[in-house]
């Protein structure tokens, strides 16, 4: 029984939904587990505290392509005949995951939330995280994809080995264009306090309430939907069913109404704070915490709390 996981990079750091996928890997107790980075990357000590015992590092790949890096990760697979192929379900791990499975010919869980049971069942997140199913893999091959923020980081004292393994890197089929880089300050999928901001704000010119907040906490701003179709906030940071699915340990929402749209990409938050002027609005049933308050006075007085302290 072996391991493979995919260890996403950013400049040459391992991001922490992929490290969050080694400890899931170690955690399973399914034999060895091997890490695969694509280019710079941070070495060996980094991925054996948390569980591999081997990493593999494959060749810059230029911008990530889906069709290219699954089709690397798959040769690996293969080589190292690895019975389970663990990645993030972030971006890119949506990408690559149904692409390995394919490759492999391997039974596929994606949104995955908890560690195989003793009957090898998880359980994945489904309808836009409104329910969980548990499901059983079959086949002898197996590819997860775990939620990110879902599983701690372990901190074992292991030692790993480099190991090399030949691959043949395909064409690619995508070219790049143009990359246009989110300029957020911490990318909303790694955060774990998120502070987001609705039409309750009134306009764009007054985001400084979001952003001081979010600069008190070192957390990354979000918005909800018309925000962002408005243009006053970058698409980037639009949250919920049609955006991008976070799961911080706080989500604070303010002046967002919480319908089932927003709701269904914030919902799996640790704890839900919500701000909002109307002590009716929906998202209060759904919240942890709430201040029933106008934002353009309650933000103010929080942040300068939290800034004294
Ligand atoms: C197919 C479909 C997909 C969708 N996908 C998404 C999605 O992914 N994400 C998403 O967010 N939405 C989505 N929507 C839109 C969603 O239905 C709501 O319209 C949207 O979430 C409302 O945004 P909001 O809460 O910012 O604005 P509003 O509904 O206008 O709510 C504003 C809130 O601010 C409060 N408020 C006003 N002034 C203040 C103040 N001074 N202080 C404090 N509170 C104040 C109000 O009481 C109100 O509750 C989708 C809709 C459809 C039909």
């Amino acid at each position: 029984m072996a391991i493979l996981v995919f260890v996403e990079t950013q400049d040459g750091k391992y991001k922490k939904a992929g490290l969050e996928a080694v400890s899931y890997a170690a955690q399973m107790n399914a034999g060895e587990v091997t890490a695969l980075c694509i280019g710079e990357h941070e070495g060996l000590d980094a991925v054996a505290k948390i569980g591999a015992s081997s990493l593999v590092v494959l060749p810059d790949m230029g911008h990530f392509d889906a069709q290219k890096v699954s089709s690397a990760i798959s040769q690996v697979a293969s080589n190292l005949n690895v019975d389970t192929v663990v990645i993030s379900n972030s971006y890119a791990g949506k990408d690559i995951a149904p692409q390995i499975a394919g490759q492999l010919k391997a039974s596929l869980a994606t949104n995955v939330v908890s560690l195989p049971n003793a009957q090898g069942e998880v359980t994945r997140g489904v309808y836009s995280g409104k329910a969980f199913a548990q499901v059983k893999l079959n086949g002898a091959k197996k590819v997860l994809a775990i939620t990110p923020n879902s599983f701690d980081i372990l901190d074992n004292t292991q030692t790993a080995a480099m190991k090399e393994v030949d691959v043949t890197i395909s064409e690619g089929g995508v070219v790049l264009k143009e990359l246009k880089k989110v300029t957020g300050k911490i990318p909303l999928t790694e955060a774990e306090v998120v502070i987001s901001g609705g039409r309750g704000l009134k306009g764009p010119e007054n985001w400084n309430l979001v952003e001081d907040l979010a600069d008190e906490l070192n957390a990354a701003t979000a918005c909800s939907k018309p925000v962002s179709d408005m243009e006053w906030r970058p698409h980037s940071e639009h949250v919920g069913q049609t955006g991008i699915t976070i799961k911080p340990n706080l989500y604070i929402a303010i002046g967002i109404s919480g319908a089932i749209q927003h709701l269904a990409g914030v919902s799996s938050s640790k704890t839900i704070v919500v701000i909002n002027k109307d002590p009716e609005a929906p998202f209060f049933k759904a919240a942890d915490y709430g201040i029933v308050g106008d934002a353009f006075d309650v933000i103010p007085k929080l942040t300068e709390a939290l800034r004294n302290n």
